[in-house]
C-alpha cells in the first residue's frame, strides 16, 4: 500500500493524541486561564526601556467602516494575506516607559480600563514590571485620543499619578481645549487633564527636548498635534511612534489607507510615508502603540508600502 503525504501527516498528528490519551499524572493542576504579564524590557544605551501591554480592543467587521478609502474586499484581502481573521481585528495598546537614570518617563497612559473589557491590563503589568505609578516623574503624550489619555484617572476620576509632570504638545492642547474640537471627545479630554493641577501641565513644541535624551518629532495628521518621541542615548535610539499607524496589517502594509481615527487623513498619510521612508533607510527601531506586543521592530519597504520586521525577543539586557 502506498503511503501518501497526507496519511503520513495524519499519522504524525495522531502520535501526540495517543500520548494525550494516557492517564494524567496525579499532579495535574487547573489551567492558568490568564496570559503571562505583558511587559518587555530592553536597553537604549544606558537607558532602560519597558514596553507595557494594556490589552486590546476587538473591532468587529474591520472591512466595513474602518478604512475610509478602501473597498471591503481589499481590507479582507490584506487581513487574509497577514493570516489574520477577517471578521474582527484585535487592536493592541502598548505604553512605553523609559528610565533615564534621572527621570522615569511614561509615554501615554493607556485606556485606564475605561474603554473595553479586554483592555486595562497596564496597571497589573506595571506592577509586574516593578514600576510604581507614583515614581513616574514625567508623562509625555503623543496625542489625546481616549486610548492614550484615559489612564490619567481612575474610574472615579481621581488622578493616578501622584507627582508626574504632564508634557503635552502645544498644538494638541490648543485644539482639544479650543472651540473647534468635536464636543464629546473634547469633554472627555478636559475631564482627564482636569483632574490635575494646572501647574503640573507643561505645554511644549512638538520638536522640544522633554528630558535629557528624549525629543519630540512633529507628526501631525492623525490629530492636529500628534507627536512622536525619540529616546536616544549613546549610539542607540528608539522611536515612540504613537498612532502614525494603527495595526501594521492595515496601514503599515497600506500607508495610503485612511483609518477613521486619522483626523486629517491626507496629512496623516504624508506624515506616515515621510517618517517610514526615513525609518526604513535608517533602520530605526520603533515601538508601535497599536502593534502586536512587544510592539518593537523596524520597517522596510514591501509591496506598495512597508512591513514590520519584529525585533527578536531576548533575555539579554
Ligand atoms: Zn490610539
Amino acid at each position: 500500500m502506498s503511503v501518501t503525504r497526507r496519511t503520513t501527516f495524519a499519522a504524525a498528528l495522531a502520535a501526540p493524541a495517543l500520548l494525550a490519551a494516557t492517564p494524567m499524572p496525579a499532579a495535574a493542576q487547573p489551567a492558568a486561564a490568564r496570559q503571562a504579564p505583558g511587559f518587555y524590557r530592553f536597553k537604549v544605551g544606558t537607558f532602560e526601556v519597558t514596553v507595557i501591554n494594556d490589552g486590546y480592543n476587538r473591532r468587529p467587521n474591520p472591512a466595513e467602516g474602518f478604512i475610509r478609502n478602501a473597498e471591503p474586499a481589499a481590507v479582507r484581502a490584506t487581513l487574509e494575506a497577514a493570516m489574520l481573521p477577517t471578521d474582527h481585528l484585535d487592536i493592541p495598546f502598548n505604553i512605553t516607559v523609559v528610565n533615564t537614570g534621572s527621570d522615569l518617563i511614561l509615554f501615554d497612559t493607556g485606556t485606564g480600563g475605561l474603554l473595553a473589557p479586554t483592555a486595562g491590563t497596564m496597571w497589573d503589568n506595571l506592577a509586574a514590571a516593578g514600576i510604581d505609578p507614583a515614581a513616574i516623574t514625567k508623562i509625555a503624550f503623543t496625542h489625546f485620543h481616549g486610548d492614550h489619555v484615559s489612564g490619567l484617572v481612575t474610574r472615579e476620576g481621581q488622578p493616578r499619578f501622584a507627582r508626574a509632570e504632564l508634557i503635552v504638545p502645544e498644538a494638541e492642547w490648543a485644539f482639544w481645549m479650543g472651540d473647534s474640537a468635536p464636543q464629546q471627545p473634547a469633554t472627555m479630554v478636559k475631564g482627564r487633564f482636569g483632574a490635575y493641577p494646572a501647574e503640573r501641565i507643561k505645554r511644549i513644541a512638538s520638536t522640544a527636548e522633554v528630558a535629557t535624551g528624549v525629543t519630540g518629532v512633529a507628526t501631525h495628521g492623525h490629530t492636529p498635534g500628534h507627536t512622536c518621541y525619540t529616546i536616544a542615548n549613546g549610539n542607540a535610539s528608539v522611536l515612540v511612534l504613537g498612532d502614525v499607524t494603527n495595526h501594521p496589517a492595515i496601514n503599515v502594509t497600506n500607508p495610503g489607507w485612511h483609518a477613521v481615527f486619522d483626523m486629517d487623513a491626507a496629512a496623516a498619510e504624508a506624515t506616515r510615508r515621510a517618517l517610514f521612508d526615513r525609518a526604513a533607510a535608517d533602520r530605526t527601531l520603533i515601538i508601535g502603540y497599536h502593534w502586536p506586543f512587544p510592539s518593537l521592530g523596524r520597517v522596510r519597504r514591501a509591496g506598495n508600502g512597508y512591513e514590520v520586521v519584529a525585533q527578536p525577543w531576548t533575555t539579554a539586557l
